[in-house]
């Protein structure tokens, strides 16, 4: 995570807090805010809480930035750059420039991290203890930090915050050998690209990261057991990253799960789901992109009263509060993040209830946008209506593909761009918006504002967008969606207050 993100919440002068007393190790014992995790969740809060004078303690397990600075966006989005650019000359050098970066940013936020004032940042592992009676009357919580040299610290606060994020998810694979498994945590560690990479799982890590080794010039395999790629979309967007990968070399195993390896024959066995089998052969390595699990073990979470849900996520309410008086969580951990920005978004709502108490909390979680930076890149925002609980066809559904109706779509030779609007049918509310194209992920915030605002698109119709961009795509879903309900208002009324108050 880039240093300037955590520091959002931050005024630029600290108020000091009291100086804690320390356990030994510089560990202190008693400070306003516990913070385990310091990743994208947890440095937003930190941050944020000492520059509103609260002392923190800062403890964190690994490295400093967590996911996204050392094992995630930030390497992942240096290599997809680096692999677009020249990745393909000189795999060895890009994924070498990918390192140096990682680790030129892990370094400058482990020292500006480490020297922000009100913040203590601690090296070790920290897990909960369940409240003595004393501390139950005073609403004191206790965590015990377990250091590198093993020693076992005890620190004392008012508020613990829970920002452990999440693991990759591993299948096993008989006979397949831990060296050629990789996963987020290992494959930017690798020094040259694979000959043949096979990515299992059709998310947006694998796709992102499939593509990337395709630019550097790895034979890619992917295999996924879902119907199709980025499953959770549309199914306009499975299809056209589907044709994206074919079009760059890259096969797809669709309804396909990973059966066996033989390392004689570096053969990794896959099977479709009517028990076909397929050998995909001289194999370098085999990435997991399969999902996530939520670092929830061995913090004892369920001792001090949380009960996790089944999927392993921290309950919380829409301001990160649990329902253990002083215990919040932020990011990964929690069942409505999965990225940096949505974790520093719930950080700053955890800050506004600790620091700003008085300040009214009425505002409901927002609807995260998403992208992944695929080729071409896939951004969302709000909730497409099939996963909304109205009736579907209250929402009126607008695509426009820019690949044709846009003239810069034409200019670049963009296929398999386009985008489309999920919107209320006669007020033109916004509601969901899906993006395929360049530069998606930089179009999908003014989507994002107006679900999060409920504008309409009538209002969108009126915003001028520059020529020639991907965006003028947004007036052309504006101009479709106010000629097809003007020209038809009665239909529209009609089937408006039919199904306003039906449910699906
Ligand atoms: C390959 C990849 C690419 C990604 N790309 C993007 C992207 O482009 N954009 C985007 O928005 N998101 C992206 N993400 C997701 C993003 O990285 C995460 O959503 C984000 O890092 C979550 O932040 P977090 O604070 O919840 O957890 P993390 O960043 O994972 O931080 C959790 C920290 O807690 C520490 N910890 C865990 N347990 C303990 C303990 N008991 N005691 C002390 N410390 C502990 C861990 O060591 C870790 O440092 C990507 C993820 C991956 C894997």
């Amino acid at each position: 995570m880039v240093a300037s993100i955590g520091t959002e919440t931050a005024t630029p002068r600290a108020r000091p807090a009291a100086a804690p007393e320390a356990n030994g190790g510089g560990v202190p014992t008693q400070v306003d805010t516990v913070v385990i995790g310091a990743g994208s969740g947890g440095l937003t809060v930190a941050v944020g809480l000492a520059a509103r004078g609260k002392r923190v303690a800062l403890v964190e397990a690994a490295q400093v930035g967590g996911d996204c600075t050392n094992v995630g966006c930030i390497p992942s989005k240096t290599l997809i750059h680096r692999a677009r650019t020249d990745g393909s000359q000189d795999p060895v050098a890009a994924l070498a420039h990918v390192r140096r970066k990682r680790d030129e940013l892990r370094d400058r936020e482990t020292r500006e991290f480490g020297s922000l004032p009100n913040v203590d940042l601690v090296a070790g592992r920290a897990r909960l203890l369940p409240p003595s009676r004393r501390a139950r009357r005073t609403c004191r919580r206790a965590v015990a930090v377990t250091t590198p040299d093993g020693a076992e610290h005890i620190i004392r606060s008012e508020h613990v915050v829970v920002a452990t994020g999440a693991r990759p998810r591993v299948l096993d694979v008989p006979g397949l050998p831990a060296a050629r498994l990789l996963t987020n945590e290992t494959v930017f560690d690798l020094a040259d690209a694979p000959g043949h990479l096979v990515v299992v799982g059709g998310g947006g890590i694998g796709m992102e990261l499939a593509f990337a080794f395709r630019r550097l010039g790895s034979r890619v395999t992917v295999v996924t057991v879902a119907d199709r790629v980025m499953e959770r979309s549309l199914p306009d967007v499975g299809e056209a990253l589907a044709r994206s990968l074919a079009r760059h070399g890259i096969a797809l195993h669709v309804g396909t799960r990973v059966d066996s390896h033989d390392e004689t024959t570096r053969t990794l066995r896959v099977v479709d789901r009517s028990g076909s089998r397929t050998d995909l052969e001289q194999v370098d390595n085999v990435l997991m992109a399969v999902g996530r699990q939520r670092a929830t073990d061995h913090l004892d979470l369920e001792a001090v009263g949380v009960v996790l849900d089944p999927d392993g996520a921290v309950p919380t309410d829409g301001y990160g509060r649990t329902r253990v008086a002083g215990l919040w969580a932020v990011g990964d951990v929690t069942r409505t993040a999965a990225h940096t920005h949505s974790a520093n978004a719930q950080g700053r709502r955890v800050v506004q209830r600790i620091a700003l108490g008085w300040l009214p909390a009425r505002s409901p979680e927002p609807a995260y946008p998403t992208a992944t930076f695929s080729e071409p890149e896939v951004a969302t925002a709000g909730t497409m209506r099939e996963r909304l609980r109205c009736h579907p066809d209250l929402i009126t559904r607008i695509r426009v593909d820019l690949a044709t109706r846009t003239d810069r779509g034409y200019t670049d030779d963009t296929p398999e761009a386009f985008v489309v609007v999920d919107a209320i049918r006669l007020t033109g509310t916004v509601v969901g918006a899906t993006i395929v194209g360049p530069r998606a992920s930089e179009m999908v915030p003014l989507f994002a504002l107006a679900v999060q605002e409920r504008i309409s698109l009538f209002r969108l119709f009126r915003l001028v967008q520059p020529y020639p961009t991907f965006s003028s795509g947004v007036q052309k879903v504006a101009d479709g969606f106010v000629a097809d309900t003007l020209g038809n208002l009665p239909r529209e009324i009609g089937g408006y207050l039919r199904h306003r108050w039906a449910r699906r």
